[in-house]
Parts: C-alpha cells; structure tokens; sequence
C-alpha cells in the first residue's frame, strides 16, 4: 500500500498531522518507536495548552491518539532508520518492515540529553531517570535530585515532591531558565531545595544508586550526597536532542534540527517536517499541532498537484 501521507513520530505535531490529513480525506500512517504522545506522554502536567486547565501529559496524549483512531489513522510501531524521500514515492525503513507513502511528513521529535556524569549509564532504570511521570512513583519517600533549570526540570521537580521526601534542584548558575510562573511556584514548595552554581559530576551506588558527586562551578569545591534509605533518585533534565538520524545529508538541518518554511516544507518536494525536530522559536504542545495541521494541509495540497503554492 502507498499511503497519502507517512507520519513519523506520534507526538502532539505528529497525532495532530494524522487528524488533519485524515479529515482531507487522505490515508494516512503514523509510525512511532515507543509510546504515543511522545515528550507530552512524559510530562507531568499540562496547564498552557488553551482549553486544558490541568492535565497529564499522558491523559491529554492519549485523548489525541484516540481521536487520530476514530477518524482512521493508521499506526505502525517502529523507529525509522532509514529514508528515501526523493522520488514520488518515498520510502521509510524500520528494522522489521518498510512503509510507502507519497508524502512524507517528520515529527520525530527530540529525546532527553544525558547529563554526562560518571556512572550515568549504569544507573538508568536503578535510580536515574529521565521521565518523572514514568518513574517518580518509584521514589515515593526517598530523596530525589533533579538536574537542569528549565521548565521541564522545574515543573517535573515540583511533580516529583508528590512522592519525594524532599527533592533539591542542581543548576549549574545561579539562576532560573524556567517561566517565571513555575519559578515563583518553585521557590514557593517547602519540599523543594536548590543548590545553585552546581553540576553532578558521578552517580555511586552498588545495585542501585545511593550517592552523587556535585561540584560547584564557582568554587570547585566537591561535595558528596548520600541516600538515607540505601537508594536516592536522580531525574535529568538538561535539554532535549533532535530525532534526525539518517536524515543528515538529505533534508536540510541546522544544529541537527530541520529547516521548514512556514509551511513547514523542507528542501524535498513533498516532505515537510513539524514540531520540536524543526527549526523554531517556541518548542511547546500548542506550537507542535499547529505545525502538524500546517503540514498535513501542505501535504494534501502537494498530492492535489498545488505543489509549492499557498
Ligand atoms: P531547556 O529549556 O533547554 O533547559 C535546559 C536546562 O538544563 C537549562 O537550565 C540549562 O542550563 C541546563 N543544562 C543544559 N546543559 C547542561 C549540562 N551539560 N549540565 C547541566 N545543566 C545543563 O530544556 P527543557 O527544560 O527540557 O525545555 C525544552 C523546551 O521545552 C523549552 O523550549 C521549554 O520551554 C519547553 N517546555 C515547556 C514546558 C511548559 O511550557 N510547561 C515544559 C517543559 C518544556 P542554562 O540555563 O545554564 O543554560
């Protein structure tokens, strides 16, 4: 089968392109390597999306692939490794099968970028993680660190005091990246400490991680935490790295992420890119469907023969 309209990534850019293309009456597939709702799927709470007051990630991710179902969308489960995106017919490999479609439209998304300490690889999954909403409940009445000063690190820190003794913030200055909003509400939690002008040098522990190095930048001075209980938690969030892999050398990309225009095309005819793995301004859930319903648009007017015009 050649579908009107590939789709690679089920985040918010990539479930809202499915939804858009469907409603043009154009088949459409959405193929995607882990859970759908992508980033969203992993955030703790949702409060700046117009309409949502407050509300999981998850519930709010989940409620869009339905809607993606209910009007026909096709979902494949698999990570593309590989791209032919030149001829009329473009096609996308996974390791286990191959996927035809006239248009192609990228919203993989970016994934979490490790903090780089010593023994950070060992300890994923026995106390690093870089998901508060998959693993916090796991940390219920330990001590838990959080690096990074963003919104993702401030706003899962604070989600982390649901279930945490006590949760403490390592940002390496002195200074908040994160919205002013989250920020008031953050130094407002009695739950939660910071320790600022620091990074984590070393994650120790035997079967699971029970102690962190941190250094502090403007001293040099290191310092070691233990874990009271045998075992502590450290939740990374210091950035996110754009989902491009095999596209290098193909669509055009700038610091890894892809260029569009405003209507979300790329340098191929009939492969448009939406959401967080393009070059923007504002990386939020609201930006990324606006995207994905630009490019599925584009995508159906690029199959209609309207090719380039607006
Ligand atoms: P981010 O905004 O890029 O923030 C990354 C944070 O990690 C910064 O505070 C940065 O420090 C720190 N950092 C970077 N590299 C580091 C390293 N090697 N060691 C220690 N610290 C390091 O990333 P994010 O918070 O994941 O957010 C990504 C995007 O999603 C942003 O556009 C954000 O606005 C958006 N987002 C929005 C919401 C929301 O609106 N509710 C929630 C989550 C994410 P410096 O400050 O010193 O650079």
């Amino acid at each position: 089968m050649i579908y009107d309209v590939a789709i690679v990534g089920g985040g918010p850019a990539g479930l809202s392109a499915a939804l858009y293309a469907r409603r043009a009456a154009r088949t459409a597939l959405v193929i995607e390597k882990s859970r759908a709702g992508g980033q969203l799927g992993a955030t703790a709470a949702i409060e700046n999306y117009p309409g949502v007051m407050r509300e999981s990630g998850e519930a709010l991710a989940g409620r869009m692939a339905e809607q993606c179902a209910g009007f026909g969308a096709d979902f494949a489960e698999g990570c593309v490794t590989e791209y032919a995106l030149r001829g009329d017919v473009k096609a996308l490999r996974t390791a286990e099968a191959e996927f035809l479609a006239k248009t192609v439209i990228i919203a993989s998304g970016r994934r979490p970028l490790p903090l780089g300490a010593r023994g950070e690889a060992e300890f994923v999954g026995r106390g690093i993680s870089y998901c508060a909403t998959c693993d916090g409940p796991m940390f219920s009445g330990l001590d838990v660190y959080v690096a990074g000063g963003g919104d993702s690190a401030v706003e899962e820190a604070m989600y982390l005091t649901k279930f945490a003794r006590k949760v403490t913030l390592v940002h390496r200055r002195d200074s908040l990246r994160a919205a002013r909003t989250l920020q008031e509400r953050a130094f407002a939690n009695e739950k939660l400490s910071f320790v600022w002008d620091s990074v984590i040098r070393e994650a120790c522990g035997g079967d699971v991680l029970d102690g962190l190095v941190i250094e502090n930048l403007k001293t040099g001075a290191i310092s070691e935490v233990r874990a009271d209980d045998g075992m502590m938690g450290l939740f990374i969030f210091i950035g996110l790295l754009p989902n491009t892999e095999g596209l290098d050398g193909l669509v055009e990309l700038d610091k890894g992420h892809i260029v569009t225009d405003e209507e979300m095309r790329t340098n191929l005819a009939g492969v448009f890119a939406a959401g967080d793995v393009r070059r923007k301004p504002l990386r939020q859930v609201v930006t990324a469907v606006a995207d994905g319903a630009i490019a599925a648009m584009q995508a159906d007017r690029h199959i209609c023969g309207l090719g380039d015009v607006t």
